[in-house]
């Protein structure tokens, strides 16, 4: 059973320790994102029984980037299930960089994982709809009912990115071209442009990770979003790239699935237990945050969490 003090001082001192640790820069490709104070900081943990600790900045929201990967791939298994998603999708790493057209290449289109932006670009036009702004709606509710009600597009932020996405708009038509495009390319980049384009709370995000770790039921909310079949389809996807081309070393330092975001957050997940989130904006070269990395590595590490370890 998780000790609910232990978890207060273990969030407090990964805190203390990393949420100021220099190195890193702000995702600058997305003007928004270059304007984020890089000094902001939260870690929090949620629990399968719905206790919330935090610490730093954590009611401040910022943007979920590519942890909306996590919540589409979640409505995908939900709507298609496990094997339509492996056949159209694919669950392996592509060990190249998150916004990768080598990796398209190299595997005759196939985008291999949701947790790219190709993988996600077609998990999103796979989403079943008959409209774009059913798309969108049904991709805002799963973010709502993994995280919060209080999740919601920022204008600004989607403005930002649509007039700036031209890299992904290509990934969508390549995409077309080798058969794995499931609606219009450009509505499924649009739709993708605004569910990583989304405001939340390290809180938020941590209740997204408890959502998970408590097989498919919101700790906070007592609904069942998700199946409990379809989690651990989840976590696999987020172990092999839920860090992008670095997900090799965080499982193997850490050995918990994660998922990451250029907005500077981080999440990753103790199944039957809790998800830890973060929050700090500068990130390193392949795109994960520097201090988020460190606090979430921390608390898991004093709380003697490791998958890999056992009970
Ligand atoms: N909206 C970003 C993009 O598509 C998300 C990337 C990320 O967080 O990795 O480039």
């Amino acid at each position: 059973m998780l000790d609910l003090q232990k978890t207060k001082l273990a969030v407090e001192q990964a805190y203390q320790q990393f949420s100021q640790i220099p190195g890193g820069a702000n995702a600058d490709y997305i003007p928004f994102l270059a304007n984020i104070p890089g000094n902001l900081a939260a870690v929090a943990v949620v629990t399968t029984r719905g206790d919330v600790v935090s610490a730093g900045e954590a009611q401040y929201r910022f943007a979920i980037e590519s942890i909306s990967k996590v919540c589409t791939l979640a409505l995908l298994l939900e709507d298609w299930g496990s094997e339509v998603v492996q056949e159209k999708i694919g669950a392996e790493a592509t060990g190249m960089p998150f916004n990768s057209v080598m990796a398209l290449d190299l595997h005759g289109g196939k985008p291999l994982s949701p947790l790219v932006n190709a993988g996600a670009i077609a998990s999103t036009s796979l989403v079943k709809a008959h409209s774009v702004e059913e798309r969108w709606q049904r991709i805002l509710l799963m973010q709502r009912q993994m995280g919060s009600g209080q999740i919601a597009l920022s204008a600004e932020l989607n403005e930002s990115e649509q007039s700036t996405n031209s890299h992904n708009r290509a990934i969508a038509w390549l995409l077309h071209s080798a058969g794995y495009m499931y609606c219009d390319p450009m509505e499924a980049c649009d739709v993708y442009t605004r569910q990583c384009s989304t405001l939340l709370t390290t809180v938020e995000l941590a209740t997204m990770g408890a959502t998970l770790a408590s097989g498919g039921i919101n700790p906070l909310t007592k609904e069942r979003v998700l199946k409990p079949e379809n989690t651990p389809r989840i976590l696999a996807e987020m172990t092999m790239e839920g860090l992008y081309d670095s997900s090799g070393d965080w499982a193997y330092t850490v050995g918990l699935p994660g998922k990451s975001g250029v907005g500077g957050g981080i999440l990753a997940v103790v199944p039957g237990v809790m998800g830890i989130a973060a929050f700090a904006p500068p990130l390193d070269k392949v795109g994960n945050s520097v201090r988020g990395q460190k606090m979430v590595a921390a608390v898991a590490k004093i709380l003697g969490f490791n998958l890999y370890k056992g009970a």
